[in-house]
Formats: structure tokens, C-alpha cells, sequence
């Protein structure tokens, strides 16, 4: 089996809780390797939608998925504006994947305020079981600002709505990226 790490990881949730058809939101597009991989799992009845600030992650999403044969809608837009491409209620899975473009500018990464407030809009979005995960990078570049900030906030969340599961590699060094699966429950 496959070592297991924060990518990995994530990814696994989505296996199980994304179906043929799905909607999904990539909420930090990159270079689109998630992009990609939301594409496959939800199929070609699926809808998949991705946010960056970058032009250049947006080009580089667009050109991964042209390579693919697959497509998304990839806009460059702040995921804090997600809410207005998209309806509540209607999507099956959110992910961010945070901290800054690889081979990119490090000062253009995800900041606490603007990721909060996509989390906010991103479960008002998700449908009754949908999944938002979140991967947060921390130290290093990244700091510990936006790791605490985010992680103060998932604990207020009201947990007869929403399970949230944090994941850290506990004995590891080097601050390996904490894995988050938040479920919205039925009402
Ligand atoms: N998922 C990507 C992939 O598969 O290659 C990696 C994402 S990278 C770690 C984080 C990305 O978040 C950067 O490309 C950065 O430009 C983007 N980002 C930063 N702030 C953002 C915001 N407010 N809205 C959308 N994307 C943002």
C-alpha cells in the first residue's frame, strides 16, 4: 500500500465521498493537480469549478486539464467570492489546498482572513453530506498565523451541522501539513 501523507490522504476522502457527477469546487487551483484529479472522479456529468488569484495558476490549470482532455471551469477569482458562482445547497465537495504556488511568488499564498471567509461561504455552498478538506501547510514560509487562525475557527463550527476530523502526522518533523474533512451532517 501506498505511504500515507497529507495528499494522500485527502485524496482518499474524496475517493469516497466524491461520485460520477459530482459538483466540486477547488477553491486554490495551483497548477492544477487537483483540478485534475476532482475532474476524473466527478466524470463527465460532473461540474467542476476552480479559483486562483494567479493568472499564471490559472493558465497553468487550464493547460494541465487541455492536456487531460478534461475540462473546468477555472477562473481567476478570490475563493472568498465562491458564493457567487455557485448556489447553496448545491455542491458535493470543496478543497483548498493552502500556502503558495509552487515555482511561484511566496507572498501571493493564502492568508487567514480570506480563507475563513471562503470556508464560511464554501459551507453554505455544500450540500447536506457534501465534504470540504482542507490541507494546511504550516512553518517554513507559511508561518503558523494562518494554520492557528484556521483551526480556532473549525473548532467553533456547530458540530450537530458539520463533523470535522483534523489529521496531523503527529511524530513526523519538519511540520508536515495537516489534513482536514469537514462532513456537512443532515439537518
Ligand atoms: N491545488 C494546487 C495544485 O494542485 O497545484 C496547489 C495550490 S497552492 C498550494 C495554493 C494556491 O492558492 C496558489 O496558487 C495561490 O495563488 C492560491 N491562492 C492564494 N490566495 C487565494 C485566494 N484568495 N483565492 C484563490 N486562490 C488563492
Amino acid at each position: 500500500m501506498q505511504s500515507i501523507n497529507t495528499i494522500s490522504l485527502v485524496q482518499r476522502y474524496w475517493q469516497v465521498y466524491i461520485q460520477p457527477g459530482a459538483f466540486c469546487i477547488d477553491a486554490t487551483a495551483g497548477r492544477g493537480h487537483d483540478t485534475e484529479r476532482l475532474c476524473r472522479l466527478a466524470g463527465p456529468n460532473g461540474r467542476v469549478l476552480a479559483f486562483d488569484i494567479q493568472q499564471e495558476a490559472v493558465a497553468a490549470t487550464k493547460e494541465r486539464l487541455a492536456k487531460a482532455g478534461l475540462s473546468a471551469e477555472v477562473l481567476k477569482a478570490s475563493h472568498a467570492d465562491m458564493a457567487e458562482y455557485a448556489a447553496p445547497d448545491s455542491v458535493d465537495a470543496i478543497v483548498f489546498n493552502l500556502g503558495y504556488l509552487p515555482g511561484g511568488d511566496h507572498h501571493l499564498a493564502t492568508q487567514p482572513k480570506t480563507t475563513i471567509r471562503a470556508i464560511d461561504s464554501g459551507l453554505t455552498l455544500l450540500k447536506e453530506g457534501g465534504i470540504m478538506t482542507l490541507c494546511i501547510y504550516h512553518g517554513g514560509d507559511s508561518g503558523f498565523a494562518e494554520r492557528d487562525a484556521v483551526l480556532d475557527h473549525l473548532r467553533t463550527l456547530d458540530h450537530h451541522r458539520y463533523t470535522v476530523l483534523v489529521s496531523d502526522f503527529f511524530n513526523r518533523s519538519n511540520h508536515p501539513p495537516i489534513a482536514v474533512l469537514i462532513i456537512k451532517e443532515k439537518n
